[in-house]
């Protein structure tokens, strides 16, 4: 059930996951974008490198052709076509000087393979791969692997060519051995300026030249995947290109590999990649400075925001509070936004919508305080919605009052706003499994009234005086505050100026409006009401005036004048023999010393001779820490023999908790249930039905007298018999009544 939505976990949340995201972000950005200066840094660099493999590639080849020359320059058309192998050696020997020093032997080799040098030794042609090349296949020329020289070990390879007879038939052919370290010595200045090295492989994939002598004439090993793929793409397709690999040291190496093209061999160019170590280097240091930047970022974002958050919020420079059950804003700061549209748009009209549960503390008590809360969070959705819809702001204040607070263009428009806003409410309400109906008070800030300069703060004083006169329209229940409120204030403070003066002149006067056993139709008592009789403004009713003398104090002296004149009024009828019922009284909520009030109470009961039992005090629902005062009042007052009511029942701050504290006789319902739950016919509706028949039952259990006020028709009196309630107050009997009136109405009802 705790599942506590709390705006501040939500922005940290939300600000982690953001921050964490913006950092990845940065991080993929930097490293591709540090990856592609690398790699053009690196082509470009490659380019001339590769140039340089070319090159070697090239010198090789020609060094390759000038053997080829040589051999040439050994050679004569009439000797070698028409000679004996003699004579051809002869020649050769002849011819010496012509023999480069990387030669290391010159031979001839017949038709029938037997190859002799120039020292005249004959011996099998060891190389079958020259004597097929030339003999089977009909090659003119061929340069074989590397091998070492069965002489004296030296490595080389041979170089040979085709001889043919004067028929133009092959008759054999002559070649040279070529020493590999003599030839090897071109590629010299390669590992010198280059820290690189050069090796060659030939069509086998074997090595002819390789930095570690041990590897010549071996293959490539089966697994090193470099060479293989250099050997057989260059070889297949006679092209030159590049492959950067990581050695077997994990050390990145770049490999520029050319064709040479007479023996059909790839020469390898294997260069460390210094520059992309470094380059690498570079980057993971980049990427590291990144990361650390983006972690100091998202710090920084994270409890930076959250610190001057708090900062602001406790200079009181910003107000960023939450509710945390609802997620809506607090009081604090929606007066804060509102007052800020309000100095926006000076000349604009405004709308305050105050909305409450009826019976809200009785939810809390019926169905726990769980479903309570849901409900308030389901009712600060539909709020948030209302508010959004009309690009307003809205808030919870205290328990279960909710604002809402928007620009408008006219009253009517705002009216219309609002009852369908009222209207929706009440399906969705009507529809919850909890039926729950609400109360509405409006209140509007419009500039060309007299009272400029109004804050919020005043709004919602306003419309919160306005519900303590709700109407009734359709199923809405609403209160709008007006100007006639205005004249209201003006006219209490005129009132109060006179209040004293008034009760010395008798001023004021009591009515009784009989309440009705619904057992069997018959009066079982009355409430005393009091009424001022103004000598320039006629009968004022309490409403007007009762809440400003209980703000001045001078409430206590007219709820003892009542106290004195129905205590007069029944002692009179007893001393004269006729029937009376017992009167509740009043007790205001400024009687806050029980023993004292006790004290001045009995006095006053003490003067006349009136059983305790025919007289009841309605006490009015107080704030939780106050109830012990009620408790001791009704303590006081039951140990005198007097009855106690909880008047307004289910409207106040208080909660059904108060009920086990202050052991009250009478829970009078207040009118605004009926009010809620009777349609336009005066009929009660379906959903209400539940909802008040949840309270009676309560009550019941609870072992309470129930008596429901405001009963004006008669589907509800109908309605509150069928679910048990004791007895009814309403114009439907009768209205509050003269003294002389209620006697009469007594003799017939009783
Ligand atoms: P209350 O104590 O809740 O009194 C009930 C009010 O509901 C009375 O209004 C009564 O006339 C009205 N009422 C009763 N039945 C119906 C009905 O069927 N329909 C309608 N529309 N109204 C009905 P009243 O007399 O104007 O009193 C208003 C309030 O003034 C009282 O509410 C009570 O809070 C206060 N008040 C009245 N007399 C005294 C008093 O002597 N001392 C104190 N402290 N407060 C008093
Ligand atoms: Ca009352
Ligand atoms: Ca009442």
């Amino acid at each position: 059930m705790g599942n506590k939505l709390n705006p501040k976990v939500i922005k940290y949340i939300f600000t982690a996951v953001l921050s964490a995201v913006a950092s990845i972000l940065i991080v993929l950005v930097t490293s591709t974008f540090s990856k592609k200066i690398m790699s053009f840094y690196r082509r470009n660099s490659f380019e001339t490198t590769k140039l340089i493999a070319d090159g070697y590639a090239e010198l090789a080849n020609e060094r390759l052709n000038t053997y080829f020359g040589a051999l040439d320059s050994l050679y004569d058309e009439e000797i070698f076509s028409k000679g004996t192998t003699l004579d051809i050696i002869y020649h050769i020997n002849k011819n010496k000087s012509k023999i480069p020093p990387e030669f290391l032997d010159v031979f001839y080799f017949d038709f029938e393979g037997v190859a002799t040098d120039i020292h005249g030794n004959t011996q099998y042609v060891t190389d079958r791969a020259y004597y097929n090349a030339i003999v089977y296949s009909g090659s003119k020329s061929f340069i074989t692997a590397a091998q070492s020289s069965k002489v004296d070990g030296k490595y080389i390879f041979m170089m040979v060519k085709a001889v043919y007879d004067k028929n133009a038939r092959l008759k054999g052919g002559y070649g040279c051995a070529v020493d590999l370290y003599q030839f090897e010595e071109i590629f010299q200045n390669a590992n010198i300026i280059q820290k690189g090295s050069i090796s060659i492989i030939d069509k086998y994939g074997k090595f002819i030249i390789h930095k570690n002598h041990e590897m010549i004439s071996h293959s490539y090993p089966q697994d090193d995947k470099r060479y293989i793929r250099i050997a057989t793409t260059t070889l297949a397709k006679n092209k030159s290109g590049i492959e950067s690999f990581r050695d077997e040291n994990g050390i990145p190496v770049t490999i520029f590999y050319s064709y040479i093209k007479s023996p059909g061999w790839v020469l390898c160019f294997t260069l460390p990649d210094e520059n992309m170590l470094v380059i690498e280097r570079k980057r993971l240091l980049i990427n590291i400075i990144t990361i650390l930047c983006c972690v100091i970022l998202l710090f920084t974002l994270f409890f930076g925001e959250f610190m001057t958050i708090e900062l602001f919020q406790r200079k009181s420079l910003i107000f960023v509070d939450f509710d945390p059950l609802t997620g809506l804003w607090s009081l604090d700061r929606f007066e804060h936004e509102a007052d800020k549209m309000i100095a926006r748009h000076k000349k604009a009209k405004f709308f305050l919508l105050d909305i409450d549960i009826l019976g809200y503390k009785f939810i809390s008590q019926n169905h726990g305080d769980a479903e309570l809360k849901k409900i308030l969070k389901f009712l600060s959705r539909e709020v948030k919605k209302v508010a959004d819809e009309n690009q307003g702001v809205c808030c919870r204040g205290d328990s279960d009052h909710f604002f809402i607070f928007f620009k408008i263009t006219s009253v009517q428009q705002a009216m219309r706003v609002f009852k369908m806003i009222a209207r929706k409410e009440y399906n969705i309400t009507d529809s919850y499994k909890i039926p729950f109906a609400l109360k509405f008070g409006l209140a509007f800030h419009l500039p060309e009234e007299k009272y400029k300069g109004i804050s919020t703060h005043v709004l919602i004083n306003q419309a919160s005086i306005a519900k303590k006169n709700l109407h009734k329209e359709g199923d809405l229940l609403y209160a709008i505050y007006d100007s006639k409120f205005l004249k209201r204030i003006q006219t209490e403070y005129f009132l109060e100026s006179q209040s004293e003066k008034a009760l010395a002149n008798h001023e004021f006067f009591v009515l009784y409006q009989p309440k009705i056993s619904l057992k069997n139709e018959k009066i079982i008592g009355a409430e005393a009401l009091v009424r001022w009789q103004h000598p320039e403004r006629g009968v004022i009713p309490p409403n007007d005036f009762i809440p400003l003398f209980e703000r001045t104090g001078f409430v206590t002296k007219v709820d003892f004048f009542v106290y004195e004149e129905v205590l007069k009024f029944l002692d009179a009828r007893l001393r004269a023999g006729h029937p009376v019922v017992q009167v509740s009284v009043n007790m205001s909520r400024n009687h806050n010393k029980p023993e004292k009030f006790m004290e001045d109470f009995l006095a006053v009961f003490n003067k006349y001779n009136v059983p305790a039992k025919y007289i009841q005090v309605e006490i009015i629902e107080r704030s939780f820490a106050e109830n012990r005062i009620l408790a001791e009042i009704t303590t006081r007052l039951h140990q005198n023999g007097f009855t106690v009511a909880m008047d307004d029942f289910g409207t106040g701050e208080s909660s059904l908790s108060m009920l086990t504290q202050v052991p009250i006789d009478v829970l009078k319902f207040d009118r605004s249930f009926l009010l809620s739950s009777t349609n336009a016919n005066g009929e009660i509706d379906r959903r209400s039905a539940a909802f008040i028949e949840s309270f009676i039952g309560l009550s019941k259990r609870l072992d309470k007298e129930t008596v429901f006020e405001g009963v004006e028709t008669e589907s509800q009196r109908d309605f509150l018999r069928v679910i048990d309630c004791d007895c009814v107050q309403g114009y439907l009997y009768s209205r509050p009544l003269s003294q002389v009136d209620f006697e009469k109405f007594i003799e017939t009802h009783i």
